[in-house]
């Protein structure tokens, strides 16, 4: 039985993972989660398709940028996930792609348990995965690929810089990079990456994977800035860069080349 379907004497807040955006790519178990919540404070890159789950009688909470406002204080949402779950409310945080990818959901749970709230997590499909599948390129192809890096493109604030030369030469190596918060760096990670890696390197963006407005652009590392200007592509995306997109490349540059004959 779900923690969060449990007697609530014990104060309990449920972490769950609401996947990149389709509903049908929830979990059952986030599924049963957002049933029995009576509190759900629900991040910006959640869909409505997926708030369709819950009671009618929940109290939803949006903490993101929705409405034009600047995104809710994480000292708020926290404070307000503790005093609910004290209350006896069944509390969910629901969060983009999966709670433990990004997104802070490492710095929730710990504070949660220090404040006495019993967490349960509960996986979602994290957006760079349903980023390359929904493009039908498998992120470690193993006639191209060894592992895959996921990698934040915008790290914390006074955070250790990250080694992009580094990244680049293990990339090098046959390592897939999937890049998440990306977009706005975007010229600055072509510069770091083309240090290290081949101007031809193949890459994918991909942005509100698994939606209805899914768009995507497929390019090489030194037009990445460029191509994201030229095909409007903005957040949320995924860059993917690596060998396993050469094949989309060779596709985008296929009617070219039979044109060109
Ligand atoms: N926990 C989330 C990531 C949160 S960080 C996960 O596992 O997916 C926010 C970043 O995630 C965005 O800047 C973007 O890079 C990525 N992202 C989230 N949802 C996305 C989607 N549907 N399509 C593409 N990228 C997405």
């Amino acid at each position: 039985m779900l923690q969060a379907e449990k007697s609530a004497k014990v104060p309990r807040c449920t972490l769950v993972g609401a996947g990149p955006g389709a509903a049908d790519l929830l979990t059952l178990r986030a599924i049963r989660a957002i049933r029995a919540a009576t509190v759900l404070l629900v991040d910006d890159l959640v869909s409505d398709e997926v708030l369709r789950w819950a009671r009618k009688s929940a109290r939803i909470v949006h903490v993101g940028k929705r409405g034009g406002c600047r995104s809710t204080p994480q000292e708020f949402i926290e404070r307000l996930m503790i005093d609910e779950a004290r209350k006896g409310e069944r509390v969910v945080r629901l969060k983009g792609g999966d709670p433990f990818v990004f997104g802070r959901g490492g710095e929730e749970a710990e504070h949660l348990r220090e404040a006495g709230i019993e967490v349960e997590v509960v996986n979602g499909i994290t957006s760079g995965l349903a980023a390359a599948t929904a493009l039908g390129a498998p992120l470690t192809h193993r006639d191209h690929a060894h592992g895959v890096i996921f990698v934040t493109g915008h790290p914390r604030q006074g955070a250790d810089a990250l080694d992009w030369d580094q990244l680049g030469r293990t990339a090098a190596q046959g390592f897939t990079l999937v890049i998440y918060m990306g977009v706005a760096q975007a010229a600055s990670i072509e510069a770091a990456l083309l240090r290290t890696l081949p101007e031809g390197t193949p890459l994918a963006i991909v942005q509100h994977a698994s939606q209805p407005q899914q768009r995507h652009a497929v390019a090489t590392l030194g037009a990445l800035r460029r191509t994201l200007e030229q095909e409007r592509l903005g957040s949320p995306a995924v860059i993917v860069v690596g060998e396993v997109m050469r094949g989309l490349l060779a596709l985008r540059d296929a009617p070219r080349r039979e044109h060109a004959a």
